[in-house]
């Protein structure tokens, strides 16, 4: 018998920061085997992946989620990959983000018949070009293609169950470059200051309203996250001045839009502005399905809690598997993902694989 428990606790001892395995998915593939998986292993690049199915009734389930984490940093009161418990806590980066995830989904599968699959990945936390992308094309060539996929991130807020993500926001991030002419502070006729020039543009941006928001999503956000002129001295104007900008995005706007619009403020505020734009992803929204209503009965049933179907947060992977198949997001409490003593409460990860059961019973009826 897998227990969710047991099983993070063997993953959190795989240092498995991007692009290092650190022999998690070794431990994850031992484990699926054993209940009688077919496993096919996935690597590109330097990024180990894997997909691992099994035959069973009922539609097809497929869970995805990653084994890389994000770097521990300092300071933690436990070891970062030693899995130490305290008062039925389990620390370890990973523990929530989402070795636990993937820890309960197994345990479940383990103790629920019916066609159910892993797609997992070691390059979500990366530059995740390498990962699921890549993976779900081969999936396409294969003609596999699952009826409904749950992704495991820690989408919950306050309790396990208040909270599943079924969109998220996209994300684009730009570099601007304003161009004068460099002078002497006290002879600005001779010169053309590149900052005076930049200002009302920084000021449009800064005011600007995206949207209102709608029924799914949160207004869209822009935030200018640095303004640099790189002038040591008083007495010299500077000839140009960088500033890079975030913008957080709704499905009222795509990348290209956002370019758009990027371009159409630069002509009227600061003519010849430089521009360079990087989409880190466009934002989706899973339409309502069957795989979803099945979620939400399952978290409901055994948390008693009616899930608050969200949007917010930053990007996941659930962007590029919506492309391929209904999907939703449901996993562990997010209050300590990516900071110093991640941790999960045992008691978490024991109700994550009552949920997960549900779900699988549900989808694979
Ligand atoms: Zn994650």
């Amino acid at each position: 018998m897998i227990s969710a428990p047991a099983l993070l606790r063997d993953l959190l001892r795989c240092p498995s920061v991007t692009p290092a395995d650190g022999g998690a998915q070794a431990v994850l593939i031992a484990a699926l085997e054993g209940l009688g998986f077919t496993v096919t292993k996935l690597r590109f690049g330097e990024i180990e992946n894997f997909f691992a199915e099994r035959p069973g009734p009922g539609k097809h389930l497929c869970f995805a989620g990653h084994t890389d984490v994000v770097p521990p940093g300092e300071g933690w009161s436990h070891d970062p990959f030693a899995a130490e418990e305290e008062q039925g806590v389990i620390f370890g980066r990973g523990a929530v983000d989402m070795k636990g995830g993937i820890a309960a989904f197994v345990a479940a599968a383990a103790q629920t018949p019916g066609h159910v699959s892993l797609l997992i990945t070691g390059d979500e936390e990366g530059e995740a070009e390498d990962g699921s992308v890549r993976v779900l094309a081969w999936l396409a060539a294969q003609g596999i293609r699952p009826d409904f996929c749950v992704v495991g991130e820690p989408t919950s807020r306050a309790r396990l169950g208040d909270v599943v993500k079924i969109g998220r926001r996209g994300s684009l991030n730009a570099r601007l470059t304003v161009h004068g002419r460099q002078g002497h502070a006290a002879y600005p006729h001779l010169a053309d200051n590149a900052v005076h020039k930049f200002l009302p543009l920084l000021t449009a941006l800064a005011n600007a309203r995206l949207d209102e928001g709608t029924d799914a999503f949160e207004p869209s956000t822009l935030q200018i996250t640095s303004v640099d002129v790189g002038n040591a001295v008083t007495n010299v104007i500077p000839g140009s001045a960088t500033a890079r900008l975030n913008i957080r995005f709704n499905d009222l706007h795509s990348g290209a839009s956002l370019t758009a619009w990027l371009g159409e403020a630069i002509a009227r505020h600061a003519p010849g502005a430089d521009l360079q734009v990087s989409v880190s992803g466009e934002s989706f929204r899973s339409p309502p399905s069957d795989g979803l209503a099945a979620l939400l009965r399952a978290v409901e049933r055994v948390t008693g809690l009616a899930p608050e179907q969200n949007t917010g947060g930053g990007t996941s992977d659930a962007r590029f598997i919506a492309r391929y198949c209904p999907v939703a997001e449901f996993g562990l409490v997010g209050a300590t993902m990516h900071k110093v003593d991640e941790a999960v409460p045992v008691a978490d990860l024991l109700t994550l694989t009552e949920i997960y059961k549900a779900l699988i019973a549900e989808v694979c009826a």
